[in-house]
């Protein structure tokens, strides 16, 4: 770390601006929003910024820089577009340990100007530590595009009541829940839309309740984590992800997205694996209400899509049973991410009118598929869990009217750095998986569709054979 970020208390601090041109404006308007008392000196001022310090009835020294006018400064900015000056200013100041930033030239200061956010009181200062403003703007527009906007008006709410609730509750896990309720609930949605007073009613009941009785049970967000790729996970699971005390996570869902979600929160392990079932569904379930119940926002995170192949219609009827609120947050199923990132159309007017998800998870279902509809050569075939039956399954096809050259593909990992797909006929598909050693999960598209295949940027592909 060659920076340390802090936060300056400027208000009616002396500070100095040496220069007067467009650049020299943009960081006294800064100064001035802090509350700074901003001396400048310069020879020449653009009509901008000498009207700007008239308003805010600032001392103007027209002049060349001086080496005593650092002294008593709590902080100088050398604006000029003389390096030669800025340099002087940098050692002069730095010699008086006084803080001093250069306009965009941070070997020549020991102070740096970050990207900032302000939604005061909640302020966010981005650095790349002078390597890339350009980059820092970039990070702080992303990070801008989550905020909402009115988000310092919930500081402001929060911090007026902080006093209230220490008094009022002794136990820090209370105030704690409380707060994580107020900031991330319907209180903070009114505060958002302005409306402090019906906020202010919930808050008070919210209160209330944290001092006395047991608190309301929370929410629970069944939420799809998509096929892998972090990027792939919507705005709105994002956010409840954030808010959780508790995610319960499959083995599907790609670690790196849970490190969005909030440090504190509990990461729970519920992964069920194909043979060795670690925890059962009634496990899971009875874990979900026992959190709920405690009052905590749990988040359920389920690989792709919790509603595809997921079991999700179970955990929402057992909760519902208990009365809990659950809400489901569609994620991007394997099936889809598998085929846009293999750059393969699922349907196309020439080759398929329709997408049928299909699992070939093997004790389940794979004798009771209905083989003449899924033979169809008219539409698209994506097949969930069907890695150990994969031979079965398309000699099937074959055996019931499929020609054996449509083409298929076999997609493990999809989404992921490490994906790699298989292109083949549903003849020879299953000899070149089985040669290419594929261990992670995979999905097959079945279809003439595959040999409309648009691969985007070649990930570790096997090519087709070359027809005869
Ligand atoms: N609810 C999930 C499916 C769970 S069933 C969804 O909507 O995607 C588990 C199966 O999903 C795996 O056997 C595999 O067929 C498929 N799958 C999940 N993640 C995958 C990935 N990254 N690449 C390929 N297939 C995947």
């Amino acid at each position: 770390m060659n920076y340390l970020p802090l936060f300056l208390a400027l208000r009616d601090k002396p500070c100095l601006l040496v220069g007067g041109g467009e650049i020299a404006r943009r960081k006294l308007e800064l100064l001035l929003r802090a509350g700074a008392r901003v001396e400048i000196v310069a020879p020449r001022l653009a009509a901008e910024t000498l009207a700007l310090a008239q308003s805010h009835g600032l001392s103007v020294q027209q002049r060349p820089f001086e080496d005593d006018d650092v002294k008593g400064r709590f902080l100088v900015i050398a604006a000029t577009d003389d390096p030669a000056v800025n340099a002087r200013v940098f050692q002069v100041g730095s010699e008086a340990f006084t803080l001093v930033n250069s306009v965009d030239q941070p070997d020549i200061s020991n102070a740096i100007f970050p990207a900032l956010i302000d939604r005061s009181p909640v302020l966010i200062a981005v650095s790349t530590g002078g390597r890339s403003p350009t980059l820092a703007r970039l990070v702080r527009s992303w990070i801008e595009a989550r905020l909402p906007a009115r988000l310092g008006a919930l500081a402001d709410f929060i911090g007026d009541r902080r006093g209230a609730v220490k008094q009022a509750l002794g136990s820090i896990p209370a105030r704690q829940r409380l707060w994580q309720r107020a900031i991330t609930g319907s209180i903070a949605e009114k505060v958002y839309l302005g409306d402090t007073c019906g906020a202010d009613a919930e808050f008070q009941a919210l209160l209330e309740g944290e001092s006395t009785a047991a608190p309301a049970p929370g929410l629970v967000a069944l939420i799809g984590a998509g096929p892998g790729d972090p990027e792939l996970l919507t705005l709105k699971a994002l956010r409840l992800l954030q808010e959780a005390d508790v995610v319960l996570y499959d083995n599907l869902v790609n670690r790196q997205i849970l490190d969005y979600a909030r440090r504190d929160a509990d990461m729970v392990y519920v992964g069920k694996r194909r043979k060795f079932h670690g925890i059962r569904q009634e496990g899971i379930n009875a874990l979900l209400v026992e959190h709920a119940r405690s009052g905590r926002n749990v988040v359920r995170l389920k690989g792709g899509d919790p509603f595809v192949f997921g079991r999700g219609g179970e955990e929402i009827e057992s909760l519902a049973d208990e009365g809990l609120d659950c809400i489901v947050v569609p994620g991007i199923t394997a099936g889809l991410g598998a085929a846009s990132y293999a750059g393969i159309p699922l349907t196309h007017r020439q080759a398929s009118q329709s997408v049928r998800f299909v699992t070939g998870h093997r004790q389940d279902h794979l004798v009771n598929l209905d083989w003449p509809e899924l033979a169809r050569p008219d539409q698209t075939l994506v097949i969930y869990m069907g890695l150990p039956g994969l031979a079965d399954i398309l000699r099937e096809l074959i055996a019931h009217g499929l020609p054996a050259d449509t083409a298929a593909a076999v997609v493990e990992k999809a989404t992921l750095p490490d994906q790699q797909v298989i292109i083949g006929t549903i003849a020879d598909l299953a000899d070149k998986v089985r040669n290419a050693g594929v261990t992670g999960p995979t999905t097959a598209i079945i279809g003439n569709v595959v040999a409309h295949r648009r691969p985007p940027a070649p990930p570790a592909t096997i090519p087709p054979t070359p027809t005869a």
